[in-house]
């Protein structure tokens, strides 16, 4: 192994210990929780130290970065989720490329990626990305939007509606975010109850609060900085 593969391994194991943890000290299972590793501006190399060593599912915010990474490393099973910013003009390319989609926030967004999902003829798992702090410049539904939201997607056949996601302000210290994240989880299981339906993921958890997310139910952390260092550029 060379230094970056051997950084890399480390990291993700330090990662996975983490989880496990928090897991564990909240009653909930290690398994529970899938460690979603974002490589975003990383270099296709990494994912593939990180996919010898086991790891599977990688995160990915751009939109031409990622399918170009994704061509470069075809020959791999890699469970790829988008979790970044969705234009509707780029809706078609993302539609089908990707085992989940994070970050759906309108249903004109919702129409497209089913239009394209449809002529694929797949159906296309996605989050909804809430922005419970209800920032202004922030991607993400409104809470009162949501209902809505989650009732036409329930009308379209070629989407399904998997979990909900939360990108909370940036703070200096995690307990800060506590509070959207259990807003997530309450606006999740009042939409099951709304519609009958289950809803079983919650993406959320990045590098400085996962433990915090895991605690209040996070199905899937997306983990970029602590397994990656920092992003080049950044
Ligand atoms: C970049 C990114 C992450 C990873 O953030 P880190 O702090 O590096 O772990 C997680 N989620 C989204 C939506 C991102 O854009």
């Amino acid at each position: 192994m060379n230094n970056r593969e051997t950084e890399l391994t480390e990291n993700l194991d330090e990662v996975k210990a983490e989880v496990a943890d928090a897991a564990f000290r909240c009653g909930r299972k290690a398994d529970e929780i899938k460690i979603c590793a974002v490589s975003k501006l990383h270099p296709a190399s990494d994912i593939e130290m990180l996919y010898r060593a086991g790891h599977r599912c990688f995160g990915e915010s751009y939109v031409q970065e990622a399918l170009a990474k994704q061509e470069e490393l075809s020959g791999l099973d890699i469970d790829w989720h988008f979790i970044g910013g969705l234009q509707s003009k780029k809706a078609r390319q993302v539609a089908g490329m990707f085992s989940a989609i994070h970050s759906v926030d309108s249903s004109k967004l919702a129409g497209l990626l089913n239009r394209r999902a449809a002529e694929l003829g797949v159906v296309q798992n996605i989050f909804i990305q809430v922005n419970t702090a209800g920032e202004e410049q922030k991607s993400g539904v409104g809470e009162e939007s949501l209902p809505a939201l989650v009732e036409e997607l329930l009308g379209l056949e070629n989407l399904k509606l998997v979990g909900l996601m939360a990108l909370p302000p940036f703070f200096d210290d995690p307990e800060g975010a506590r509070p959207y994240f259990a807003r997530l989880r309450m606006l999740a299981e009042g939409m099951e109850k709304l519609f009958d339906i289950r809803i079983p993921e919650l993406s959320m958890g990045m590098t400085g609060d996962f433990r915090v997310a895991i605690e209040e139910g996070s199905t899937m952390v997306r983990v970029g900085t602590k397994i990656f260092g920092r992003r080049p550029g950044y």
